[in-house]
């Protein structure tokens, strides 16, 4: 292991964000990196505990102890091959998983100042890519053939784990690049499309064929393969329906988030078709992590105001959550680096009706609402507890989530991975879905031999 009393004199040091005043005026990613020596003096605070509780709490079981160690000791070249034996795009969770790993780490529990995981993931990503090991490797083909239907981060990490078994893998994705939400929804200050990229090449280069603005019938798969796996995510945005839903001026986050990406990506719009903040008062209806990356964006495109509501309790301000002990994910107040660019952030908040002059949204009318235990211990009951006021606003925003799909009966050789099996979660648990359902899928087909 790395320096075992490293962690008694060396603090957790974070790299930070860009300063806001820099950061935003433009869609570049927000946080920044440390030296490779602060790096590595990070990674020495790991104490290889008897009982690694980041193995447990990562989703992809990723072993941070072992590559902490490398890291620490200067060999990132190991540390890059330990990180990637369990996890195949550590670029993509190195920038934006909550690292629940981080929160399970014993020094959060003794003085909450877990090891920098995440960051050092990252990291670790980025040097192998400069010292050009992240290799090519062309497998052999065993003679087999697997779709796989959706090209965000659980398609393609099933995608990588069968191609490299020897399948001969084609990914087909009705959008016209891949990545799912990692290029569609999630902002480029948080994730550089050009990363998606780097590793798509790769993959490529690989054998896996990749078939864009192909939407795929489920019930009706592609002919000629002997497994499929469904990994289209979760399509269906909750919808608030209101009065007045449908004055111009009311979208979902993903219209405005995903045409954002593509005009970053060189698309064009007609000016009726623009969903912009420019100018407006913008109110984002959800406090989630959608919501959150609302915020940045409309920031970026130049809004007048942005205020974030939300139907639920505030959280418990951290950084332990007493319902949620430790080693658990606490189910705290968290304040994104799109909420500390500005924003009036309200909770127990409840939406009326959208108000409108000539067809178009000048406000919503809102009202505060308090939430009493269920005698019959189900859901808490909703109670007024203010009057109705209105929130003026040019600009909606709707981000309250997404619908988990219903998938239909598939026959054997179909799987379910991801989003589209388990509704809407993280990047790293779609990650580890795809992992899992690579597997099956081998599993399967081997059973056929
Ligand atoms: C705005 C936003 C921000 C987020 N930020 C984070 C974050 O910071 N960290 C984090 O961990 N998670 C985040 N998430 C969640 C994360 O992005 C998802 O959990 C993850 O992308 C799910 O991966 P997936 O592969 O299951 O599905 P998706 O990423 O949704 O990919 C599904 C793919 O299937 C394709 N598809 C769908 N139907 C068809 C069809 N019929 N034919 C062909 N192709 C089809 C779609 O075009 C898409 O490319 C965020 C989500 C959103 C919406
Ligand atoms: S993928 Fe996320 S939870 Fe897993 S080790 Fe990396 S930061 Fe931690």
């Amino acid at each position: 292991m790395g320096n075992p009393k490293a962690f008694l004199t060396i603090h957790r040091q974070e790299a930070g964000y860009r300063p806001v005043h820099d950061r935003i005026h433009d869609f570049g990613e927000v946080e920044q990196t440390l030296n490779e020596k602060d790096r590595r003096m990070q990674a020495s605070r790991c104490m290889d505990c008897g009982v690694p509780f980041c193995h447990w709490a990562c989703p992809l079981g990723n072993k941070a102890p072992e590559w902490n160690d490398a890291l620490y000791r200067g060999d990132w070249e190991l540390a890059y091959r330990l990180l990637n034996d369990t996890n195949d795009f550590p670029e993509f969770t190195g920038r934006i998983c909550p690292a629940l790993c981080e929160k399970a780490c014993v020094l959060n529990l003794t003085d909450h100042e877990p090891t920098t995981n995440r960051e050092n993931e990252a990291a670790i990503t980025e040097h192998a890519y400069q010292e050009k090991y992240v290799r090519v490797n062309i497998p052999e083909r065993n003679g087999r053939k697997v779709a796989v239907v959706g090209s965000g981060p659980s398609g393609l990490v099933a995608a990588t784990r069968l191609n490299q078994m020897g399948y001969s893998v084609t990914v087909y994705d009705k959008n016209e690049n891949p990545g799912g939400l990692l290029r569609y929804g999630i902002p480029n200050f948080k994730l550089n499309k050009a990363i998606i990229d780097r590793r798509i090449d790769i993959l490529k280069q690989e054998g896996i064929v990749f078939r864009f603005g192909e939407s795929i019938n489920p019930a009706k798969l592609p002919d000629g393969f002997d497994a499929y796996v469904i990994a289209t995510g979760t399509p269906t945005a909750r919808d608030l329906n209101i009065p007045g839903r449908d004055l111009k001026g009311v979208h979902f986050a993903l219209e405005m988030l995903s045409q954002q990406n593509r005009i970053l990506d060189g698309a064009e719009y007609p000016k009726d078709q623009l969903v912009t903040a420019k100018g407006k008062n913008v109110l984002v209806i959800g406090g989630g992590d959608t919501g959150s990356d609302c915020i940045g964006t409309a920031h970026r495109q130049g809004c007048k105001s942005v205020t974030q509501i939300e139907i639920m309790p505030k959280p418990v301000e951290g950084p332990d959550d007493p319902k949620n002990p430790w080693p658990n994910w606490p189910r705290t107040l968290k304040t994104t680096s799109s909420h500390e660019e500005g924003c009036e952030r309200r909770w127990n908040i409840n939406s009326l009706r959208f108000i409108g002059k000539d067809g178009r949204l000048t406000g919503v009318e809102v009202q505060e609402i308090s939430w009493k235990p269920n005698p019959d211990g189900g859901r808490p009951i909703m109670e007024s507890a203010g009057k109705p006021e209105i929130i003026k606003a040019e600009l909606v925003l709707l981000a309250m989530g997404f619908l988990k799909p219903e998938q239909p009966e598939f026959p054997d050789n179909v799987f379910i991975a991801g989003d589209a099996a388990n509704g809407a979660s993280l990047v790293v648990r779609a990650m580890a879905s795809g992992k899992a359902t690579a597997l099956k899928v081998d599993e399967y087909l081997k059973g056929k031999c």
